[in-house]
């Protein structure tokens, strides 16, 4: 029984670390004329509305992009700018596009998009938010989606693991799977976001992604307050596969603006 929305977080400093880093890998990747393949196992409801009341009640949103746009943080070419953009001319000024938006908004009509989403509401709607685009949108488990398809054709892409981590064994199984995947994909870039928790829950599971030695493995971790007292995440991380040429540099270049953020 799924029970995670993403509507109330949509927004937050979580998904500006994500959607940042994500935004400007599949830019970086697009610099080549040559089609892509884009996988992402738990990919949401793709369009939020931060002005919804789940999204107003948390408050993450007001405190994660609108805070950051508010302070210019974002550099003007960033591309996470054109697909909020984009996202807004099409949706509002209070739209907020989610991983799939973001990823159909900056790659080319000859890419390739593969999306997996279990709850059939979210599922529903983000088959309606991918409509302007050929996308395939699955309701199916992403692990095993991700697994099915690898190595994708074309063969050159990116791959989004972005769980709820709603289910505890998802620490331990997926240093496992993204081994796995990249033995099937030696070129993927595999991308996997991840808590940072009080507790250190997610501690063993980036010891164990790392003791596997994989090629250009990237690791970019950012720390902010808790959203509300007692409130386990304390900051958000990404651990990519295969980062391309840069990666690092955009990384530093995140964790600037989230130090100036922290200070206003
Ligand atoms: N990637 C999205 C973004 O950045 O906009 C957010 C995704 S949200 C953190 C995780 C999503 O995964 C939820 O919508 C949830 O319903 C879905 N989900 C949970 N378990 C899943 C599974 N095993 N396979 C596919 N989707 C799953």
């Amino acid at each position: 029984m799924l029970s995670y929305q993403h509507i109330y977080h949509a927004g937050n400093l979580a998904d500006v670390q994500k959607h940042a880093l994500l935004a400007w890998m599949l830019a970086y990747l697009t610099r080549k004329d040559k089609p892509l393949s884009y996988i992402e196992t738990h990919a949401g409801r793709g369009l939020y509305q931060l002005d919804a009341p789940e999204a107003v009640k948390t408050g993450e949103a007001a405190q994660g992009i609108t805070k950051v746009l508010a302070g210019q943080g974002l550099a003007a070419d960033h591309p996470l700018h054109r697909a909020l953009s984009e996202t807004r001319k099409a949706h509002g000024a209070a739209a907020y596009p989610g991983s799939p938006l973001i990823a159909a908004s900056l790659l080319r009509p000859g890419d390739s998009l593969h999306f997996a989403e279990l709850h059939p509401q979210e599922n529903a709607a983000l088959r309606a938010a991918l409509k302007p685009w050929k996308a395939k949108v699955h309701q199916q488990d992403g692990f095993e989606l991700a697994m099915s398809l690898a190595p994708p054709d074309p063969r050159r892409g990116l791959l989004l693991i972005d769980p709820s981590y709603e289910i505890k064994s998802d620490y331990a199984r997926i240093p496992g799977i993204i081994g796995q995947l990249h033995k099937k994909w030696n070129v993927g870039v595999i991308a996997l976001w991840y808590p940072i928790l009080k507790d250190g829950t997610h501690k063993p599971m980036l010891k164990a992604l790392e003791a596997q030695g994989l090629p250009d493995a990237l690791r970019h971790e950012v720390t902010f307050p808790p959203v509300r007292e007692g409130h386990r995440m304390v900051g958000s991380g990404m651990f990519v596969v295969n980062a391309p040429y840069g990666a690092a540099e955009e990384a530093a270049r995140i964790s600037a603006l989230f130090k100036a953020v922290s200070r206003k």
